[in-house]
C-alpha cells in the first residue's frame, strides 16, 4: 500500500528530508507532503551579514517550492496540532492530514515578548534582533547612522539558534565600526547568561581572548529579565544593569506553539522529545524530529540539521522497510565563527568531544579553533553549498554525519550541550 510521509516545516531540515526521501522512494510507493506557513526560505546564516550591509534579505531568500524535487506536494498552511493517537496533523483550517510517518522540522521560534519590555518603547529604534529579516534590515540602518556610544550585544538565554552568532555579531561590529572610523567612540559589550564566551571550555577560552584582543567587554552570568528601551538599560533578574545606546539582542527561543497543543509531543519549552541517536520521537514510533525542533543536547545549527538528515533519512527508509533503526547520530556539530577583518575560525564537536584544535575534515584541511582567511572564505562559500548541495541532498566529499577524529588533537572527553 502507498505510504504517506508528512514533513512539517520546509526550512533547512524539512527540505533536506523531503528531497532525500523523494530520491529514496518511488512515487508509486511513497507520497511526500510538506507543510509550511509561508513561501520564503531564508538562508538564516546570511542574516548575520545584513546589519553590516554585506547582504540584503532578498539575496538570501528563495521560494520554498523551487528547493523541492518534483513529486513533493507542498502545502501552505499554519499547523494547528498533531494528534498522535489518530496519526493526523490538523492544519489551521481544521482539515486533518493523515500520515503513516511524520517528520517534524518546524525549527525554533523567537519569543521577544517573553522578556519584559523588549518589544516596548525602543523596539525597532534602539533595540533590535538580527535573527529575522526585518530586524536585521532595521539594524543595518541603525548601525549606519550610529554616532557612537554604548553598543551592547546580548543573548537572553540558551538554547538559541547558532550559539556563536551573537559573538560573530560582536566581532563583525568591531570590524565595521573600525572601518567607519568610529571604533574609538564606541564601548562594545557582550552580555551573556553563560559563565564564559561560549558553552564549551576550550572554545570559550579561545573566544574570550578574541573578545579581549578586540576590546569587547565580556559580562557573564547575566540573566536578562527586562529591557528598558526608553531609559537604555538592560536589567538582570538579580538587578544588575548594563546601559546601552543601541541594544542588539537575541531573544528567548522556544518550539512552535502547536507543539504545546499536541499532548505528549514536546518538553516544557515546546521542543520535541527526541532520541539523541536515532532521531525517533519519544512520543510515537512513527514520528521523527530533526533540526532546531528537537530537544537534543547539541547546537541548534544548520550543520547539525544536515548531519542529522544523513542519519534520519536512512532511519525513515529502514522503518518503511520494517528494519531496525540505526543509532547513528553522535551530536556532530560544526560552526564557522566570523571574527572580522576577513577571518573566521571553525569549531567541530559532538555529544562527547568538545571543540579541539587540529584540522577538519582531514588532517590536512580547514584549521580548527584558529582564525584564518581560508575559514572566512569557507563561511562565504557555504551559501552556495547550502542551496546547491545541502538542500538537494547531494553528497559532499569527505563530509559525514559522524564527527571525524582524524586531524584533531589532543583527544579529550568533555561536556555536553551547547
Ligand atoms: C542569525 C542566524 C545565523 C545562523 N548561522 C548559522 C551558521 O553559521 N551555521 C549553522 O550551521 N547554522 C546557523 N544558523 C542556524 C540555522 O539556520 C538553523 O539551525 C537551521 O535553519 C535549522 O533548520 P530547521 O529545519 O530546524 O528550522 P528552519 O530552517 O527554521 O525551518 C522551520 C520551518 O518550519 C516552519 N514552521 C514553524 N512552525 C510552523 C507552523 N506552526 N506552521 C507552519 N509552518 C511552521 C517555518 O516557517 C520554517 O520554514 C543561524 C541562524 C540564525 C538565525
Amino acid at each position: 500500500m502507498r505510504q504517506r510521509i508528512v514533513i512539517l516545516g520546509a526550512g533547512t531540515g524539512g527540505t533536506m528530508m523531503a528531497n532525500r526521501l523523494r530520491k529514496a522512494h518511488s512515487l508509486d510507493d511513497v507520497e511526500i507532503v510538506v507543510v509550511d506557513r509561508d513561501d520564503d526560505h531564508v538562508y538564516q546564516p546570511g542574516l548575520l551579514f545584513v546589519p553590516f550591509g554585506l547582504a540584503r534579505p532578498a539575496e538570501i531568500t528563495r521560494p520554498r517550492a523551487t528547493q523541492l524535487r518534483n513529486g513533493i506536494d507542498l502545502r501552505r498552511s499554519e499547523i494547528d496540532r498533531v494528534d498522535l493517537d489518530a496519526a493526523a496533523v490538523h492544519l489551521a483550517d481544521g482539515a486533518p492530514l493523515a500520515y503513516d510517518t511524520l517528520v517534524i522540522a518546524t525549527g525554533a521560534e523567537l519569543l521577544p515578548e517573553d522578556t519584559e519590555g523588549m518589544t516596548g518603547p525602543g523596539w525597532g529604534e534602539r533595540v533590535f534582533t538580527f535573527y529575522e529579516p526585518a530586524g536585521a534590515q532595521g539594524l543595518a540602518a541603525a548601525l549606519a547612522s550610529f554616532p557612537g556610544g554604548r553598543l551592547v550585544v546580548n543573548l537572553v538565554d540558551m538554547p538559541i539558534k547558532c550559539p556563536v552568532a551573537p559573538l560573530e555579531f560582536a566581532f563583525l561590529a568591531d570590524w565595521y565600526l573600525h572601518d567607519r572610523g568610529i571604533r574609538e567612540d564606541v564601548e562594545l559589550t557582550f552580555v551573556t547568561p553563560l559563565d564564559g564566551a561560549f558553552t564549551k571550555p576550550l572554545a570559550s577560552q579561545r573566544l574570550s581572548s578574541l573578545l579581549d584582543e578586540k576590546r569587547i567587554e565580556l559580562v557573564t552570568e547575566f540573566a536578562a529579565g527586562e529591557v528598558d528601551g526608553a531609559g537604555g538599560r538592560l536589567v538582570s533578574y538579580d538587578e544588575r544593569e548594563v546601559p546601552f545606546d543601541l541594544l542588539v539582542t537575541v531573544p528567548l527561543h522556544g518550539g512552535p506553539a502547536y507543539v504545546g497543543r499536541s499532548p505528549g509531543l514536546g518538553d516544557e519549552l515546546g521542543f520535541v522529545q527526541t532520541d539523541p541517536y536515532t532521531l525517533q520521537s519519544k512520543a510515537a514510533s512513527n514520528v521523527f524530529a530533526i533540526g532546531d525542533a528537537t530537544n537534543l543536547p547539541t547546537s541548534k545549527a544548520g550543520s547539525v540539521t544536515h548531519f542529522e538528515a544523513g542519519v534520519l533519512a536512512d532511519n525513515v527508509v529502514r522503518r518503511l522497510a520494517g528494519r531496525e533503526l540505526r543509532a547513528g547520530y553522535d551530536g556532530h556539530a560544526n560552526c564557522f565563527v566570523e571574527t572580522g577583518f576577513h577571518k573566521a575560525l571553525l569549531i567541530d564537536f559532538n555529544y562527547e568531544t568538545e571543540p579541539l584544535p587540529g584540522h577538519y575534515p582531514f588532517p590536512i584541511g580547514l584549521p580548527l579553533l584558529r582564525e584564518s582567511t581560508l575559514n572566512h572564505f569557507g563561511k562565504l562559500a557555504f551559501q552556495w553549498v547550502y542551496w546547491h548541495a545541502l538542500l538537494p541532498g547531494r553528497p559532499l566529499p569527505g563530509i559525514h554525519p559522524q564527527m571525524p577524529t582524524a586531524g584533531k588533537r589532543p583527544f579529550l572527553s568533555a561536556s555536553k550541550g551547547g
